[in-house]
This record gives structure tokens, sequence and C-alpha cells, in this order.
């Protein structure tokens, strides 16, 4: 397996840096400057680089690392924009990546063609899967978020997520005022967030185990996210409708 690095961009972006014998791979480098520093401090090769989705947050650094390597396969979704695109994907893929075999999970819901990618135990999800929540839906339906994070929560429980924002505390905050008070494993993670950013550190990556027991996009069936959904949006029946109310009560909170 290759070693994964947590590089820091923006305000909250994470950029991922992948590293297996002298070789490189980097997820999401939405700003060059990270990326270039990372590869250069520590001598790597860059192979490739694999973008989830077309925001700029996520891509924007690619022409400026693609500058300095230009050789670098580029992987991402086909059907949305992406910088210096070398290989369109759209799910149910694999690849070698640093001699790793890597799965594509078409994950289209924030945006049309969102993939995360799964490699070994470690799932790299963009802006789907967030510590705690989910990615806004800005090209798909509520109902394509529910069909991607459960395509996300049929993977391993020890899997490691490396999602690309730290929101974390924002949204666990969010989940136990205002959805599961007494979900004492959720009360447990968000002191635990609390503590290690107190410390600077980041609270990524989680484990899809944690997210399942605290998450409350994750847990639209529980009758306690199901109930506290329904004091906002009394109409809401189906798991869909449960999850956009909660995003609309993330909105309002
Ligand atoms: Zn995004
Ligand atoms: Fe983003």
């Amino acid at each position: 397996m290759f070693e994964i690095t947590t590089l820091t961009a923006f305000r909250d972006n994470y950029i991922w840096g992948l590293s297996r014998r002298g070789q490189a791979a980097i997820v999401d480098p939405g700003d060059a400057g990270p990326a270039l520093a990372w590869l250069a401090r520590e001598g790597l090769a860059l192979e490739a680089i694999l973008i989830t989705h077309h925001h700029q947050d996520h891509q924007g650094g690619v022409a400026g690392v693609l500058a300095r390597y230009p050789n670098a396969h580029v992987y991402g979704p086909g059907c949305e924009s992406i910088t210096g695109r070398t290989r369109s994907l759209r799910g149910g893929e694999r690849f070698a990546l640093l001699g790793v075999d890597v799965d594509v999970l078409n994950v289209a819901a924030h945006t049309r063609g969102h993939l995360a990618y799964h490699a070994g135990d470690a799932l790299f999800c963009g802006d789907t899967l967030f510590g705690g929540g989910c990615g806004r839906l800005f090209e798909g339906t509520p109902e394509d978020m529910v069909a991607a994070l459960a395509k996300l929560a049929a993977l391993p429980d020890a899997t490691r997520v490396f999602c690309a924002h730290e929101y974390t505390c924002f949204c666990l905050e969010f989940a136990l005022q205002d959805v599961e008070p007494e979900n004492l494993a959720l009360r447990e993670r968000l002191e635990k967030s609390r503590a290690l950013r107190k410390a600077g550190l980041p609270t990524v990556p989680s484990t899809l185990a944690l997210e399942k027991a605290t998450n409350p996009f994750m847990r639209v069936t529980e009758p306690q996210v199901v109930a506290s959904a329904r004091a906002h949006a009394p109409d809401a029946v189906s798991a869909a409708a449960i999850l956009a109310a909660l995003l609309a009560m993330l909105d309002a909170h």
C-alpha cells in the first residue's frame, strides 16, 4: 500500500499526497503550491493526479502541477470539465496506481460526475462524504446522494475516509444539537475532534464504521434521525426526503 500524506490548502481543503518507492500521486490539488512543495521536499516523481470532481478547490492546481510534471496522468470524471484529463472515468473502472489497484466509484450527487477512489483500506471521496456530514447537492438530487452514500457504506467498516474538507466539528455540532442529542458515540467523537482541532491536527481520516455510527447523513433510517428530520419536514418519508430535510436543517444551523 502507498503512504498517505495530508496537505492543506485554502481555508479547510485537504489535498492527499500518495507515495510509494519514490513515486507519487496527488488527489484533488485545488492549489499547486502545497502539492509541488511536498513532491520537491520528498524528491518524488509524480505518476498521476486523481480528481474527484470539477470544482476549482479540487482541480485549480492541476495546470500548475502539470507545468512541472507534464507526463503525469490525470484521472477524472468524463462528464465534467477537468483540466489536462488523460483518462475519463465514469465509475466501475479499476486501474493501477503506484502498483496498487484503485477502484473507481460513481458517487454523482454533489456534482453530476463525482467519483470516489478506493484503494486498499483508503477511500478518497472528495465532497461526497465528510466527517459527520455530506456534500451539498449542486448538480444531483437527494436520491442521488442516498445512493452514493449507500455505495460507500457497502465498503468494509475499517475503510479510512479521506474526504476533501475539514468540516467535522461543524457537522458533528449540528448532528448532536439538532439531530441526535442522545448519541453517545457522536458526543464522544465531537469531543475528540475538538481536541484534535485545538492541537492543530486534522480530524480526517475517519473510518466508515465511525461515520456509520455518528454521521446523520449515513443514518437516515435511524428512528431518532427520522424523528428529528420530521420535526422540520413533517412530510418526509423516504430516505431521500429525510436526507434533504437534514441538509436544509444544516443550512439553517
Ligand atoms: Zn465541491
Ligand atoms: Fe470542495
